[in-house]
């Protein structure tokens, strides 16, 4: 069996303390987001063997050579975002679903988009056993984006990419925001666009170091 902790043991606690030593001690705010950190399980979407390690300050394997972002990360990608209910959200990195289920209580749908099938599988069933609804996970290429759902009030690329894949800009919609690590292989800068009137305003985050986005408009193939 993948997971052993259960909602009756010391997972509430832990998870407090993640969000008030990690998080809001750190800068974010958005009480919204602050909640949904809080109530998102997150030892239901990393391994069993790393089960214990869920709430650190720390990103953690997954398999495949693929991660879980640190707990503050996702935080500040997420309250960048400015999410209201009812946005159409698309995620490029579904990874283990964690990020896409705080998307999915914080906005109206969502699509995540994950190029290896193993880990969309996976992402699947941790949402489901979260019982978290309203999140569809597509196997594929994220760097082109998901024309069927666009234009999206919010994007946002849990992948490190050399530039921002013009599909996505493109699939933005009017005010709509999208955040995402762009640079070098080894660390980046988290950077947010705004669209405003068909053009897009770039802001700077602070550096991170993310997993490379591997696609036709993101990294090609597992070289530098
Ligand atoms: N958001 C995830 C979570 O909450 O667990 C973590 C994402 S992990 C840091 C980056 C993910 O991006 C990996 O699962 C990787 O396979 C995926 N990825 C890389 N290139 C991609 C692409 N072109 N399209 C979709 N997913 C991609």
């Amino acid at each position: 069996m993948w997971y052993a902790m259960t909602e009756t043991d010391s997972s509430a606690d832990e998870r407090e303390k993640m969000v008030r030593l990690q998080i809001k001690a750190r800068g974010v705010r958005d009480p919204e987001v602050l909640a949904a950190m809080q109530k998102i399980p997150r030892h239901l979407f990393v391994p069993e063997d790393c089960e214990r390690s869920a709430y650190e300050d720390r990103p953690l394997p997954i398999g495949e050579g693929q991660t879980i972002s640190q707990p503050y990360i996702v935080a500040v990608m997420t309250e960048q975002l400015e999410l209201q209910p009812g946005d159409r959200v698309l995620e490029v990195g579904a990874g283990s679903g964690y990020q896409a289920a705080l998307l999915a209580e914080l906005a109206g749908s969502v699509i995540s988009i994950e190029r290896l099938e193993g880990l969309a599988d996976r992402a699947r069933e941790n949402l489901a056993r979260a019982g978290i609804t309203g999140v569809r996970v597509v196997v594929g290429d994220g760097t082109e984006g998901y024309p069927p759902e666009a234009p999206y009030d919010a994007i946002i690329i849990t992948a490190a990419s050399p530039g921002v894949p013009q599909p996505l800009i493109d699939q933005l919609a009017e005010g709509g925001r999208l955040i995402a690590p762009i640079g070098p292989r080894d660390c980046q800068d988290l950077i947010k666009l705004v669209k405003h009137e068909g053009r897009v305003e770039r802001t700077s985050l602070g550096g991170v170091c993310f997993v490379p986005l591997i696609g036709q408009f993101g990294w090609r193939g597992e070289d530098p």
